[in-house]
């Protein structure tokens, strides 16, 4: 099979993601187009996300008593690429773009581009 080659791994934030953990999305692309979930773990050397429900795929798994693992077909999430969501806005119930913006303290949040409800506040 081939074997796709992995970015290198960098300090620094190899891929900057619109993402982040806890953020619910929704699959834009793909064999779980239109499927929403909430982001479990974020891999930014990758550009991948971890998405709850979604891309899983069945895993043969060696039993081991050790850990009490039973063995055979287990389903799991597996981490798919970034650009296959989309953030999910919860006041208009679509998947949409973000622009950001500052708050009067400075900091700064992602803002709803039809909305304009804030993610991060
Ligand atoms: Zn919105």
């Amino acid at each position: 099979m081939l074997q796709m080659k992995r970015p290198r791994k960098t300090k620094y934030n190899a891929f900057p993601l619109h993402v982040k953990t806890g953020d619910t999305v929704m699959v834009v692309s793909g064999k779980d187009k239109g499927q929403t979930g909430t982001i479990r773990r974020v891999f930014k050397d990758r550009g991948k996300v971890l998405v709850e429900g979604v891309n899983k795929v069945k895993k043969a798994t060696k039993p081991n008593p050790m850990f009490g693992i039973q063995g055979g077909l287990v389903e799991r999430e597996t981490p798919i690429h970034a650009s296959k969501v989309m953030l999910y806005c919860l006041q208009c119930n679509k998947p949409t773009r973000i622009k950001m913006e500052s708050l009067a303290d400075n900091r700064k949040t992602r803002v709803c581009k039809h909305c304009q409800a804030q993610f991060d506040s």
